[in-house]
């Protein structure tokens, strides 16, 4: 093409992915380590595949998969579609979003939770045990607000987002009309309703497909918050922002909530990168 732009069926996928929001997963015990985790990121690496498979079947040539689940290195990879690459491993920077940039034409966002607080299943921002609140721009947001607000700050499209359903509201409240695919439905914070793993895993692959597949742009639906970006940040205790605030560039408002403002949303992100980090190494 002439203008520059890809060839649709040159379509370049990027893929993020969490474990919270697979079909299946209810519990902290799948989370981390252990024979149900085992189980679990396998659960997380067939949706994942399966969402490859509906990409590359609509003409998608070039995906990418960013595992974006605690240590980062979830994904069984033996298990994967030939013809991707995987970003794995942490710390890295923009984290969940590792390498989004201008040169993506789409992006899906596999296994969401919901915001904390939010009563979705296994809801929570970034980390339950450092961060109780965050907003952008004035409004409060969880992993699914910042990832969206980054990648349509970069112009690349959220074509997908999969997860359960508090998740997948949370979702469509800051993008109305995005394609979703909800795969359970919280009864309380660790149980819910949800599809069998292969029932998640052939939706996946047909709203990927379609994602991939249709034209149609409805970005302009988005919420998208203007520059400059200010991010607030309440931290569970008043001593993790007391580490945090040594950071330059950043305002402590109250005892426990600390601000920043920065021009570029990828700098704001990676600027909260570290404030993870330094919270999570303080003794609270
Ligand atoms: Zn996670």
């Amino acid at each position: 093409m002439c203008d520059g732009k890809a060839r649709w069926s040159d379509v370049r996928v990027y893929i993020s992915v969490d474990l919270e929001g697979v079909a299946g997963v209810v519990s902290p015990a799948q989370l981390v380590s252990g024979t149900a985790y085992e189980e679990a990121r396998r659960w997380m690496t067939a949706e994942v595949a399966a969402a490859v498979r509906g990409a590359q079947s609509a003409g998608a040539r070039q995906v990418v998969v960013n595992d974006a689940h605690e240590a980062m290195t979830n994904l069984r990879l033996e298990d994967l579609p030939p013809g991707i690459e995987v970003i794995s491993g942490k710390p890295k920077a923009l984290g969940m979003m590792c390498a989004i940039d201008a040169g993506w034409d789409l992006a899906f966002l596999l296994g969401c939770h919901a915001r904390q607080g939010s009563g979705g299943l296994l809801s929570h921002s970034y980390s339950a045990t450092t961060i109780t609140r965050v907003q952008l721009n004035g409004r409060e947001v969880g992993e699914l607000g910042m990832n969206i607000a980054l990648a349509h700050s970069c112009n690349v499209p959220v074509r997908l987002v999969t997860g359960d359903a508090a998740a997948v509201a949370e979702a469509l409240e800051l993008f109305p009309g995005l394609r979703t695919v909800a795969v359970k439905r919280a009864y309380g914070r660790q149980s819910a309703r949800t599809l069998t793993p292969g029932e998640a895993c052939s939706r996946i692959e047909a709203a990927a497909r379609e994602a991939v597949a249709s034209r149609q742009s409805d970005e302009k639906r988005a919420w998208q918050p203007q520059q400059p970006y200010t991010l607030a940040v309440d931290f569970v205790s008043p001593v993790m922002a007391d580490a945090v605030s040594y950071m330059p560039l950043t305002r402590r408002e109250s005892p426990c909530r600390i601000v920043m403002e920065q021009a570029e949303l990828a700098v704001l992100f990676r600027a909260f990168q570290a404030m993870l980090t330094i919270a999570g190494a303080v003794t609270p």
